[in-house]
């Protein structure tokens, strides 16, 4: 095989196929994009993990990422839909003292940003939720988080691009190699069938970015595996009907982490649940995190905690049989950021990746920038805090 694209989209997750499906919007129909992946569409990361739509407002700059990201999933919905869109809100969920003095912190937190969360107390939270605990102290509701299933949402904006650009092609089982270059121009794409001649390249290959980067010659990108447990109970009635999270999961798992992720022996791991109701009425529990490489052994005491705090929370899930467990990579940037953008050293060459535990949130927007940059429009939010540029050295 040897043949041309305008663009060459590496990566079939969540972030591939939104980089494809905004890039089929914004561009020409006669741009010629391909996308490779070297598995099935969403066989990776996407594909073994939560669908939470979450909406981060600890900065002005996280909530408009976010905040614009949870929107874009609303229009694509309409425009594509397909992928079990439910606009749920979420609870967060206290137990402790300690916990209840955080609804405070994210109440305001959404306040400075011009947006609303309720406090709610226990009665209010019953009311809402009538299969939590009775003793439950109470809840923060934010009405903009939302739920849709991740491994559909790949096929269902792969589907959107091609029906709005025909010169679209999705290549599953087609692995990169290599790449060809021309000084510090990206000219090809090595795959195992071919090269692909092309002067503009996306790398969105989540915890694999820093491999193709360095199959460029250039260096590893600091992304790190981060590991998730998760199980899911049966098309059982699920107990819950909103997307719940301790509140403790926003110190667990938006700061950056205070372990060095390249010492994976080091990390004991650690847990917040977060639960999901699903249409077809199972429970997804989640989620631990833990660095511990490539590995993707289930850790049956970090799953078990998480387990248990589900129960703690919604008594009827220990009714419910767990029909599956696994474990998904999460692509851990060292600042807890993505990188979005071009990168610098090699003309034409783009990264859209490490979105650790929020790339299924900010799909919309990865895919939408990556476009408006390659388009050379403006683009939707400052994009400058996600530039790669910031691990060039
Ligand atoms: C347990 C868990 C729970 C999560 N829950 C949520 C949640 O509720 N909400 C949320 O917003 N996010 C959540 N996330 C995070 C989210 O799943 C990830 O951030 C997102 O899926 C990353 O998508 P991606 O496209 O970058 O990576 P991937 O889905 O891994 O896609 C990268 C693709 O690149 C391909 N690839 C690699 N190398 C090559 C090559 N050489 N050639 C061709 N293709 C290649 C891979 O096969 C893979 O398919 C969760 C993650 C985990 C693990």
């Amino acid at each position: 095989m040897s043949e041309t694209a305008d663009i060459v989209v590496i990566g079939g997750g969540v972030i591939g196929s939104s980089v494809v499906y905004h890039l089929a919007k914004l561009l020409d129909p006669s741009a010629r994009i391909v996308l490779c992946e070297r598995g099935p569409v969403a066989g990776a990361t996407s594909g073994a993990c939560m669908g939470h739509l979450m909406v981060t407002p600890d900065t002005a700059q996280d909530y408009a990422l976010t905040k614009t990201s949870v929107e874009l999933w609303a229009r694509m919905n309409e425009e594509v839909g397909g992928f079990d869109y439910n606009p749920t809100g979420a609870l967060y969920l206290a137990e402790t003292d300690e916990d209840q003095e955080m609804f405070a912190v994210l109440h305001k937190q959404f306040a400075d940003n011009g947006d609303r969360a309720d406090v709610l107390d226990n009665k209010q939270l019953r009311e809402i939720e009538p299969g939590l605990a009775a003793d439950v102290p109470g809840a923060l509701y934010y009405p903009g988080d939302g739920v849709v299933l991740p491994m559909l949402a790949c096929g269902a904006m792969l589907r959107g691009a091609r029906k709005l650009n025909p010169n679209v092609v999705v290549r599953p089982h087609c692995a990169v190699t290599g790449f060809e270059r021309e000084g510090d121009r990206v000219v090809g794409v090595v795959t195992e069938h071919g090269v692909i001649a092309t002067d503009t390249v996306i790398n969105a290959c989540g915890v694999w970015a820093p491999d193709l980067s360095e199959r460029l010659g250039e260096k590893r990108l600091p992304i790190y595996p981060r590991a998730g447990n998760l199980a899911i109970t049966g098309h059982h009635v699920s107990p819950i009907r909103t997307q719940l999270l301790e509140i403790s999961y926003l110190r667990f798992a938006h700061a950056a982490s205070e372990i060095d992720p390249t010492s994976v022996d080091s990390d004991k791991g650690g847990h917040a649940v977060n639960m999901q109701p699903q249409r077809n009425g199972g429970c997804l529990i989640g989620s631990t995190r833990q660095f511990c490489g490539m590995d993707k052994e289930i850790n049956r005491e970090l799953l078990q905690r998480s387990l248990l705090r589900a129960e703690r929370y919604a008594p009827g899930v220990a009714a419910a049989p767990i029909v599956r467990t696994w474990v998904g990579l999460r692509p851990y940037s060292i600042d807890n950021h993505p990188l979005i953008g071009p990168w610098d050293p090699v003309d034409g060459f783009y990264i859209a990746a490490g979105h650790e535990g929020l790339g299924i949130s900010m799909a919309p927007i990865t895919g939408l920038l990556i476009a408006q940059q390659i388009a050379g429009v403006e683009t939707e939010i400052d994009v400058t805090p996600y530039l790669p540029s910031r691990f060039v050295a």
